[in-house]
């Protein structure tokens, strides 16, 4: 048997060995000095710029001025999110593996404020006449109320299999992980909850 200890781990300290256990993949760890994190979460002022524009052409300056656009990874299963009045986006990162997809849900989001805008205090559909006709002033006519893209869902069957060398806790993923990810027990437990590259999930199987 391989003893993945042995060849990821060179720890002083007594490893410690649990019997295999599994855990949902947003227990692990990132590298937050790493370029990917500022990709992965936060404001997109390229895409802020762009909305801005749209929403300059459809005569809502309050609006543009308001607004911004943020990366969200915790939205899972939803493709974004639009909050009104505060005039924000959220988009899933995922939407980028996508060709289209970015530009179409930060319409279809930005149609939800619109929307909300032009109908003042009088209750809409979330996705009702308002919302269209939103759409169809974006240059999305004919969008449809619920996006169809194969994201992540909770009930999704894991593909790839990693383990903590330390641990031997096993984290499941439907994608390799793009940057290295450590074990968020171990970091925890040895390193305060920060990175440690003597936890890097190490990949088993596909
Ligand atoms: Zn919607
Ligand atoms: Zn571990």
């Amino acid at each position: 048997m391989l003893d993945l200890s042995q060849l990821f781990f060179d720890f002083t300290a007594q490893p410690v060995w649990t019997p295999f256990q599994s855990v949902r993949e947003l227990e692990a760890v990132e590298p937050p000095e790493m370029t990917e994190t500022a990709l992965q979460d936060g404001r997109d002022e390229t895409l802020e710029a762009q909305a801005r524009e749209w929403l300059h052409a459809l005569e809502m300056p309050g609006g543009a001025k308001l607004l911004t656009v943020s990366w969200n990874a915790r939205l899972r299963s939803t493709a974004g999110y639009a909050r009104y009045p505060k005039w924000a986006v959220e988009l899933n990162p995922l939407l980028r593996d996508f060709e289209g997809q970015v530009e179409r849900t930060l319409k279809h989001e930005l149609a939800h404020l619109i929307a909300y805008h032009r109908s003042g205090r009088r209750r809409i559909e979330p996705h009702g006449r308002e919302w269209r006709q939103a759409c169809a002033d974006l240059g999305i006519a004919g969008e449809k109320a619920h996006h169809r893209l194969p994201l992540p869902r909770n009930e999704v069957v894991r593909k790839l299999v990693y383990a903590c060398p330390a641990c031997q806790t096993t984290v499941q993923r439907v994608r390799k992980f793009r940057r290295p990810t450590a074990c968020l027990h171990c970091c925890n437990k040895h390193a305060s909850g920060q990175y440690d590259g003597r936890f890097k999930l190490a990949l088993l199987a596909s």
